[in-house]
């Protein structure tokens, strides 16, 4: 049998992403030992029961203590509190990573507390569900989906290849790229859509004291679909749009005007631009399911877990 990667690999936040980690790892013997540091009890105990580690703490510093790679899965607003709490106990060879949804401040928050930065290999895994905490996690999250990695100037290459061979293990696709370019991707093809769905499905609610359970008697007719997006969780997306802030901002006033641009040729009775604009939106559909990452299935290719939101 192939050695494990690693010896001791630590997962900090055992929600959606750290248990689906955890249950690959497990399943691949990617690690000899998995250790799994979350500040919720509640989490940590539910984790406990899965059988998900082969030790929990609630910090994230004794987890980390003898971690050839540490990973944290927690919402980007506390990356800044996870470095400063594994700094004392990391080693020279202690690789670094996460997988959260923005990576310039991710960047920004933990590398200045690392004390060997060259082993800071940001990542973002493009898989994911509405769902957050321990049980919501499954093994094949990632399969044949896109992990993105976002190595600092300061990365080095062997560190770099450990961590692509950790996803790779996991079941994704690796791609490398600057973190701002990364933000600016993912602005517009995750956190606007979030945004925007977020927003419709408030609308709707408060139009709902209006119409009196309508909204939710006829919603096949789209508004379910955003309302799976607007049920993914609070914390994390707060802390999307709070750090990835600048690009949002930009994709948000390119969308007004494009949605402008609509809502005039409606007015004007523009059948032809009206077209023209959803002939060439159906077409980027069908290059997602040509790309493979999407199925051309009538539910708008939900496939169960794994196919939402990042
Ligand atoms: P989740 O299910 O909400 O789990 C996060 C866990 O981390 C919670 O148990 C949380 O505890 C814990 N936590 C928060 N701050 C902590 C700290 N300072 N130290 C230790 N534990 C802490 O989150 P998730 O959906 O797995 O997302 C994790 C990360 O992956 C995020 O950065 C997110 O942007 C990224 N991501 C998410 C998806 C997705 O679809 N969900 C996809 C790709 C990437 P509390 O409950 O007490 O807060």
């Amino acid at each position: 049998m192939d050695e494990p990667l690693f010896r001791r690999l630590t997962i900090i936040g055992i929600g959606l992403i750290g248990s689906s980690i955890a249950r690959k790892v497990r399943a691949e013997r990617l690690a000899q030992e998995i250790a799994i540091a979350d500040r919720n009890p509640a989490a940590l105990s539910e984790a406990a029961e899965l059988g998900l580690g082969d030790f929990y703490s609630e910090h994230a510093s004794e987890a980390a203590t003898g971690a050839d790679i540490v990973v944290s899965c927690v919402p980007v607003g506390a990356a800044g509190n996870v470095a400063q709490e594994i700094a004392p106990v990391l080693l020279p060879d202690t690789l670094v990573s996460d997988t959260g949804s923005v990576k310039a401040s991710v960047i920004r928050q933990m590398q200045p507390l690392l004390p060997y930065p060259a082993r800071l290999v940001p990542a973002h895994p493009i898989a994911g569900t509405e769902n957050s905490g321990p049980s919501a996690g499954f093994a094949d999250l990632f399969e044949n989906r896109w992990c993105i990695l976002t190595p600092t100037r300061e990365t080095d290459l062997r560190a770099l290849d450990r961590v692509a061979e950790l996803w790779r293990g996991l079941g994704a696709d690796i791609e490398t790229m600057t973190a701002e370019h990364h933000d600016l991707v993912l602005a517009i093809t995750s956190h606007l859509p979030h945004l925007i769905a977020y927003n419709i499905v408030g609308t709707a609610d408060d139009l709902e004291e209006v119409t009196q359970s309508e909204v939710i008697k006829f919603s096949a007719g789209g508004f379910r679909d955003f309302t799976r997006l607007a049920a993914s969780d609070p914390t994390m997306w707060r802390d999307v749009f709070l750090h990835n802030r600048d690009a949002v901002i930009e994709a948000l006033g390119r969308f007004s005007e494009d949605l402008a641009a609509l809502q005039r040729a409606i007015r004007w009775g523009d059948g032809d631009m009206l077209y023209e604009t959803f002939t060439r939106t159906r077409a980027i559909r069908r290059n997602i399911i040509d790309a493979g990452q999407e199925i051309a299935a009538p539910d708008f290719g939900r496939r169960g877990p794994g196919s939402g939101s990042n």
